[in-house]
């Protein structure tokens, strides 16, 4: 069966009518990056740095040391988009030397850009590498902070990327609900939202990512968490802005269609699922993928949502 997807599933992401679906791939270090050029992938849609500063528990990377790192992954994608993540610390990621030892709540806490507004040494640091990575590469870079809430966060990161003389597009994810909900002023601030499907459903459901027992309220085909990406995508589109999706959500081919019948303008995903996502989506049309997408939004339970939208795509 992997085989026959594999063969079956070449070229860029799209609709069987033709409608353009990016299709990146996540990935954590250099390491990542022979396998999601093996499986096609059209660039990459997360690059997370955090690999880069789990060596060293009391410091931050050298500036020489990240531009090493980001380079070979730009490298790999000549021409390509390379959308990179600033560091994502604390919560199911704490890092010694930036995580407060403190908190009741972690993932309520000083995480993602939180931590990296309390030290504007560290994000200035990255932001630099960065900068100097790309530098006389034809990559299309883009770069994005996690755990955005709200404009000002925004602001604050855009603020940071064009001090440092970044020249790239710089983003938010959206993770947390307030950013969904108000993602047109978050644009306003920023050129490109990546859904973190995986975080956005935990703070959605209030529902830890690292609990077994509430696993069942971390399912993407969750009705208020397609809701979420509807609204988020629409915003994006009304704002002439792209809005991709970078959370495990993507990597399933049904739940592709449905999020591309929302409006989500790229996916991005490990390297392995990449093949199956191309080969679904080439089987259906924008207007299928979009009834699918209403059918699930219309069900009240992920498990309907999901047998919904398979009646949908199957043509039942
Ligand atoms: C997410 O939250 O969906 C995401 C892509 O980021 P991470 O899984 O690294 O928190
Ligand atoms: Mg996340």
């Amino acid at each position: 069966e992997r085989k026959a997807a594999l063969a079956a599933s070449s070229g860029p992401g799209a609709t069987s009518d033709g409608h353009k679906v990016p299709l990146l791939a996540n990935v954590g270090g250099p390491g990542d990056v022979a396998a999601a050029v093996e499986a096609g992938a059209e660039g990459v849609g997360l690059f997370r740095t955090e690999f880069l500063f789990l060596d060293d528990s009391k410091s931050a990377p050298s500036e020489e040391k990240q531009v090493e790192a980001y380079r070979k992954v730009l490298e790999a994608f000549p021409e390509g988009r390379v959308v990179v993540r600033v560091l994502d610390a604390g919560a199911d990621k704490p890092l010694d030397f930036l995580t407060p030892a403190d908190e009741p709540n972690p993932a309520l806490g000083v995480r993602g850009l939180r931590t990296l507004l309390d030290h504007p040494d560290v994000l200035r640091t990255q932001l630099t590498a960065l900068a100097k990575a790309a530098e006389g590469l034809p990559v299309y870079l883009e770069v994005m902070a996690p755990m955005v809430a709200d404009r000002i966060d925004a602001k604050a990161f855009a603020d940071a990327c064009r001090e440092a003389g970044l020249r790239a597009k710089f983003g938010a994810m959206v993770e947390i609900p307030s950013a969904a909900l108000r993602a047109r002023s978050i644009l306003q601030e920023v050129e490109f939202l990546s859904l973190g499907t995986n975080d956005l459903a935990q703070y959605t459901f209030a529902a830890d990512r690292q609990v077994g027992a509430v696993s069942r309220l971390q399912d993407p085909w969750q009705p208020a968490l397609l809701d979420l990406v509807a609204v988020s995508a629409e915003a994006a589109k009304a704002e002439g802005k792209s809005c991709g999706v970078c959370g495990e959500a993507a990597s399933d081919p049904l739940l592709a269609c449905v999020l591309t019948g929302l409006g989500v303008t790229s996916l991005s995903m490990g390297a392995a699922s990449l093949p199956y996502v191309r080969s679904t989506l080439s089987q259906h049309t924008l207007a299928q993928c979009e009834r699918a997408a209403a059918a699930a939004r219309a069900a009240d339970t992920a498990e309907d949502a999901r047998a919904a939208a398979q009646a949908v795509l199957s043509g039942e």
